[in-house]
């Protein structure tokens, strides 16, 4: 597909989109949100397919114009090049944060992913991932699985295995724990409130070493910790590959779930997770039964380190050593949460946080992007690779199990020797050794 240039905006497009080819599709919704964009191009350099691909059409704006074509009627919904571009989106949402303007893009993305679907569905392989992780026993079997092949040193052993079979066990040895067997018992906290942990899908199969560590650091900065039985997957997958329906059906669980709880705080140790949650009054604002009960609790939802850096968060015992921290997306520019994982990290004593250049640069994990897409998830996580292997740090803290995991497996199969962490790991281990538990090496 040629480039295409900027068109003059026209207002009245918005007004009118009851009466555009899109009046009955999910893109009506965003006409607005694309009617924002001024064609500036400052979002450009924050666009990691566009860095990789260097083509309009891979880049915000192009997209942008591509989904205005679709409600303009000036291309087909059908038109496979416009799916083809807009496939190749990590929506990570760098753009967002570059935009003076304020475009929702990822609203307008899982728009026109929704809208599209409807003509022609996903790849087979995108719809029977998400079909398992709409099942909560069929998605425990596979992770207990995979927690079988990790344990048992099988994930490590064939991780340099070549293509995507390779990568794959990579990303499920990179998903172990940093420091096992470290348990403490926190004080009980009340002072702060109450939290109900989002158990997640990936984080509950493969990192519930994260979740426990996440309910101790709470309990230890002044936090009661509840239960919240009856959740289920948070529905990000399927919001981003544009079945909204399913990320509703998801979303409405979860909601009665924390409501059933009582809890002041909804806690989330998953960016990807944390930002639908807090996206839910957006994904409900048009049924009536759900909207105000899906905006309390996305207002409820808070990253695990909004709520450590409010509390400060209390320091724990000195573990010598450095760490670059690596920003997910969707915490980063989905969130806007910059300073409070740098907080989880610096209240461990004796830890230097090193800068990791580009730090705010997707990795190329996004969801179930880098098995739909894996050349290019490859290619927009090799920069990433090689500015960590300059940076020369053994760990590698980021908050998202997707990033941990495919970055960890990229720098197990580039022989970088280093590990990914998760910050609420680290932190935790420094509270274990205040309790008399050794240190980890590094
Ligand atoms: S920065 Fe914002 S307004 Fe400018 S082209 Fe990108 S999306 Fe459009
Ligand atoms: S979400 Fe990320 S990959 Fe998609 S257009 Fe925006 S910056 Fe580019």
């Amino acid at each position: 597909m040629a480039d295409r240039s900027p068109v003059p905006v026209q207002p009245e497009l918005a007004r009118n989109a009851v009466s555009l080819p899109c009046a009955d599709t999910p893109l009506a919704a965003a006409v607005p949100g694309i009617m924002t964009c001024v064609h500036c191009g400052f979002c450009l350099q924050a666009c990691p397919t566009y860095l990789a691909l260097g083509d309009e059409n891979d880049s915000p704006r192009g997209r942008i114009l591509l989904a205005r074509a679709l409600v303009e009627g000036t291309l087909p919904l059908d038109d496979p090049d416009v799916r083809t571009h807009l496939d190749r989106c990590l929506g990570c949402r760098g753009c967002e944060t570059a935009c003076p303007s304020g475009v929702p893009y990822g609203h307008i993305l899982e728009a026109a992913r929704a809208t599209l679907n409807e003509i022609e569905p996903p790849p087979r392989l995108a719809r029977l991932v998400l079909a398992v992780f709409a099942r909560p026993a069929l998605l425990a079997l596979a992770l207990a699985g995979a927690r079988v092949v990790r344990l048992t040193g099988i994930a490590r052993l064939l991780a340099h295995l070549p293509g995507r079979a390779g990568f794959a066990f990579a990303m499920l040895a990179a998903s172990a724990p940093y420091a096992a067997n470290r348990r403490y018992a926190p004080r009980a906290g009340t002072a702060r409130g109450t939290v109900a942990v989002l158990a997640g899908c990936v984080m509950r199969g493969l990192f519930a070493h994260v979740n426990r560590a996440t309910e101790r650091v709470l309990a230890t900065n002044g936090y009661r910790v509840v239960s919240a039985p009856g959740q289920r997957c948070c529905g990000a997958l399927h919001a981003h590959a544009g079945d909204l329906a399913g990320a509703r059906a998801l979303a409405r669980r979860n909601i009665a779930a924390f409501e059933q709880s009582g809890a002041e705080f909804v806690a989330v140790n998953a960016s990807g997770c944390g930002l639908m949650i807090k996206e839910y009054g957006h994904l409900l604002a048009d049924d009536p039964a759900w909207s105000q009960r899906a905006a309390a609790i996305a207002a409820r939802a808070r990253d695990v380190s909004e709520l450590l850096a409010d509390a400060g968060p209390a320091p724990g015992a000195p573990i010598p050593g450095r760490v670059a921290y690596d920003a997910p997306c969707h915490l980063l520019h989905g969130q806007r949460l910059a300073r409070q994982p740098l907080a989880v990290l610096t209240a461990v004593p004796s830890l230097e946080v090193t800068p990791l250049p580009n730090a705010d640069q997707c990795c190329g994990s996004a969801g179930i992007y880098s098995l739909v897409q894996p050349q290019l998830a490859q290619d927009v996580l090799a920069p990433k690779l090689a500015e960590i292997a300059d940076a020369g740090a053994p760990l590698v803290a980021t908050g998202n199990p997707g990033c941990i995991m495919h970055i960890g497996a990229g720098m197990l199969r580039a022989r970088i020797p280093a590990r990914t962490v998760h910050p609420v790991e680290l932190l935790d281990a420094s509270y274990a050794a205040a309790h008399g538990a050794t240190p980890p090496d590094r």
